[in-house]
C-alpha cells in the first residue's frame, strides 16, 4: 500500500508552491511573502506579455500558480512519465462519451521496464500492481473527458470496469442497465458490486451509464463504436481470429438489434494495434481470410526480408505456421485495419465515420506493449462508457 505515484509525477500546484518559493520563510499558511519568487518564473514566458501576467503588482499566489501551470502544460514530459491516455478527437467531440486507449507508461509495474502501466493479469506481474494501474488509468480517463473538465469535478467514485474473458471469438455481450431481462448475463448492478460473472467473449455493448466497457490488447486492435443519437456504445477486440469471425461487423448488427442504431449514426475508431508494416502472417491465416472474404487479396501486402524477424521471434503466436516450414522469398503481411474498415463499410457506416489512430504497437514499443515483438509483455486497455 504505497502511493508514490502521484507525487513523483507532478506535485499539485499548492504543494509545489511552498518548498520552492521560500525555504527560509516560516510555514505561513497563505505564503504572503511570495513577492520574491515571482520574477523568476516570468522571464521565460516571453509570449505571456499579452496577458496581464508579466509585471502587475498583483503578483498574487494565484497568478504565480497559473503561470507555473501553463509552463508545465507546455513542458516536455519529465523522466518519470505519468499515465498517458490516447483519445480520438471524433469521440472526444461527443460530450456524453468517455473513452481512452492506454499506453505502457506511468504505472507501477516493473516487470516490463520501469513505471509500466500493465493492465492485464499476466504471469509475470502481480495482481496488486495491475489493480493499482487500472485505478490510475480509469481515474485518468474519467478526468480527461470534456464534461468532467467543464464541471471541474470528476465523478467521486470510479466507474466499474467490465472486461470479458477474451477468447478471440465473435461473441458479443450486452451490459444491461435498468430492468435487465431474466437471462441477462451482464448487468450494471453486478458490475457495480464487482460480482459480474466471468464471461467469455470479445465484444461488449451498452446503453447504460456509468460503466466502462473494456478490451485488453497487445497487438490486437481495440475498436470503439458510438452512436451519437441513441447514446449507445460498443467495444471490440479484433485480432486476426476475431476479424475473420467478423466481430466488428457483428458488433454493428448487435447495436442495431439492441439499440436500433442506424449505421450512418455510428462513429468507429480503430485504436493502436500491429500494423501491416510488422504483421507477417502464415499460410493458415491467409487461407482463412481468403475463405471468408472475397476482398481478401486486398488485405495482404508482400514484403521482402522477413528472415530476421522470423529467426528473432520463432514462435509467433498470432500466426499458425508450424516451425520448420520453408520460407517464401516474400513474406506476406496482413492489414487488420483495412480488414476491419471494410467490415464497417459493409455494415453500412459511411467512410467518413470510420477512423483509425494509425499507430503500430510493434513499431512503437516505446509507448505500447507488443506481444509479437516482445513476447513477454504487458497488456493495454481500451475503454468506452456513457456519462
Ligand atoms: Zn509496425
Amino acid at each position: 500500500m504505497k502511493k508514490p505515484a502521484k507525487t513523483s509525477q507532478q506535485p499539485t500546484p499548492r504543494a509545489a508552491a511552498k518548498p520552492v518559493a521560500k525555504p527560509a520563510a516560516k510555514p505561513s499558511r497563505k505564503a504572503p511573502a511570495k513577492s520574491a519568487p515571482k520574477p523568476v518564473a516570468k522571464p521565460a514566458r516571453a509570449k505571456s506579455s499579452a496577458k496581464p501576467a508579466a509585471k502587475p503588482p498583483a503578483s498574487t499566489l494565484k497568478t504565480q500558480r497559473a503561470l507555473r501551470d501553463r509552463e508545465r502544460a507546455t513542458r516536455r514530459p519529465s523522466r518519470t512519465p505519468g499515465v498517458q491516455v490516447l483519445s480520438a478527437p471524433q469521440l472526444t467531440a461527443i460530450p456524453w462519451l468517455v473513452h481512452g486507449f492506454s499506453t505502457r507508461t506511468g504505472g507501477v509495474s516493473t516487470e516490463y521496464g520501469s513505471h509500466q502501466l500493465n493492465l492485464g493479469f499476466t504471469e509475470e506481474d502481480t495482481r496488486p500492481n495491475v489493480e493499482r494501474n487500472r485505478q490510475k488509468f480509469i481515474a485518468k480517463v474519467l478526468a480527461a473527458s470534456p464534461v468532467a473538465k467543464l464541471k471541474a469535478a470528476p465523478p467521486a467514485k470510479p466507474w466499474p470496469l467490465v472486461l470479458l474473458n477474451q477468447v478471440h471469438s465473435g461473441a458479443i455481450h450486452r451490459v444491461w442497465g435498468a430492468n435487465p431481462p431474466e437471462d441477462a448475463r451482464l448487468t450494471l448492478r453486478d458490475a457495480r458490486r464487482g460480482s459480474a460473472p466471468q464471461t467469455a467473449g470479445d465484444g461488449l455493448i451498452t446503453n447504460a451509464r456509468g460503466v466502462l466497457l473494456g478490451v485488453k490488447v497487445a497487438d490486437c486492435y481495440p475498436i470503439i463504436l458510438a452512436d451519437r443519437r441513441k447514446k449507445a456504445v460498443g467495444i471490440f477486440h479484433a485480432g486476426w481470429r476475431g476479424t475473420v469471425q467478423r466481430i466488428v461487423e457483428k458488433g454493428v448488427g448487435e447495436m442495431r438489434r439492441h439499440f436500433r442504431c442506424r449505421p450512418q449514426d455510428l462513429v468507429a475508431v480503430i485504436g493502436p494495434g500491429i500494423g501491416a508494416c510488422c504483421y507477417e502472417i502464415g499460410e493458415e491465416v491467409e487461407s482463412r481470410f481468403e475463405s471468408q472474404f472475397a476482398y481478401a487479396p486486398t488485405l495482404f501486402e508482400d514484403v521482402f526480408d522477413s528472415w530476421s524477424l522470423k529467426t528473432k521471434y520463432p514462435m509467433l503466436f498470432l500466426n499458425q505456421r508450424a516451425p520448420g516450414h520453408g520460407e517464401p522469398a516474400l513474406s506476406r503481411h496482413l492489414d487488420l485495419v483495412k480488414a476491419n474498415r471494410q467490415q464497417l463499410l459493409d455494415a453500412g457506416l459511411p467512410a467518413e465515420n470510420i477512423h483509425a489512430l494509425g499507430l503500430c504497437t510493434s513499431c512503437r514499443t516505446d509507448i505500447f506493449f507488443s506481444y509479437r515483438k516482445e513476447r513477454v509483455t504487458g497488456r493495454m486497455l481500451a475503454v468506452v462508457g456513457i456519462r
